[in-house]
């Protein structure tokens, strides 16, 4: 497969023998422990347990990733929200709607998890595939964040890719069981990007947004109905030609799931990566995977499920 690369000086044509790493590199940003309080339900070691269950697999490479610059979230979000959130003046209101406690190492964690899917993001278009271990965070909207989201790292993605023209136009595939509103809300009117959600119709945020396409599925659905709602919808992803694919690869749509209401198997959502990567791959559209929900319990089960979505992507 070639890989096409656009940026200013044009359209370059690459070819994998030159480029392809010897294993795909994966951010993450589980360094950065935040302080909550005990019974929280942010589950916070599945971060950490995911990259350790990579690493025994001995096919990728690891990097902390970076913070991102401020500077590179203002295209998504409203300057006022960024320096408050970053200096602490944030109103507690807002922090109760992220569902997080302010804290200094709140703000390292938020910043590398967006670094980390920018430098996915830059990976994806030199090699195919980019991968963050963190990110996904797809109730961020413009000044306020939601749902264990800050910053909306795709959104902020996606504005840098089109303001340097390194692409033309771009899709968001989001799987994770809870609609993508802000990701949908922040991209409302922009031809150049198409939204895709499929999600739980009764889950959280139960105020919808309007994603490009959207599908509600009915409490207790399975693997059947979902992916073939995913086989019907994915050839809009592909017929918009975008010049890369974000893949927010949630698993809470997994039966075991303390909050998903549905019930896919760890075999359907395997089928369900390989029909997202295997429609980039046969395109030649870079894809950048980035995180999403989990909570099942024990944590396991989540962690299994999200270790074979990098798993598919690194084959
Ligand atoms: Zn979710």
């Amino acid at each position: 497969m070639a890989v096409r690369i656009q940026s200013e000086w044009g359209t370059q044509v690459l070819f994998p023998a030159i480029l392809k790493p010897a294993s795909v590199k994966l951010y993450y940003c589980d360094n950065h422990v935040i302080p909550l309080p005990a019974g929280h339900k942010f589950p916070s070691e599945k971060y950490r347990l995911l990259r350790e269950l990579l690493a025994a697999d001995g096919r990728f490479e690891f990097e902390a990733a970076p913070l991102a610059d401020p500077d590179s979230l203002a295209p998504a979000h409203d300057s006022e929200y960024i320096r408050r959130f970053l200096d602490g003046t944030i109103e507690p209101r807002l922090m109760r709607r992220i569902g997080f406690p302010w804290s200094p190492e709140l703000v390292r964690r938020t910043l590398a998890s967006v670094g980390g899917t920018l430098r996915a993001t830059n990976d994806a278009l030199l090699f195919g595939v980019g991968g963050n271990l963190a990110g996904g965070t797809h109730h961020a909207f413009r000044s306020e964040g939601a749902g264990f989201c800050v910053f909306n790292d795709i959104a902020i993605a996606i504005h840098g890719l089109l303001a340097k023209r390194r692409i033309a136009r771009a899709a968001v595939v989001d799987l994770d069981v809870h609609q993508g509103d802000g990701t949908a809300l922040l991209f409302a009117g922009e031809p150049a990007v198409l939204t895709l959600s499929l999600h739980g119709g009764n889950n959280f945020p139960f105020r919808k947004q309007r994603s490009s396409i959207d599908v509600d599925f009915p409490d207790g659905a399975g693997d059947a109905e979902y992916l073939a709602a995913l086989e019907r919808t994915l050839p809009r992803v592909f017929d918009f030609a975008p010049g890369i694919v974000f893949y927010q690869a949630g698993v809470d749509a997994l039966q075991s799931d303390r909050l998903g209401r549905l019930a896919l198997t760890q075999a359907g959502l395997r089928r369900r990566d390989e029909m997202v990567f295997q429609g980039c791959k046969e395109r030649g559209i870079p894809v950048v995977v980035t995180l999403g929900g989990g909570y099942s319990q024990p944590i396991a089960a989540t962690v299994e499920a999200h270790a074979n979505t990098y798993r598919a992507a690194a084959h």
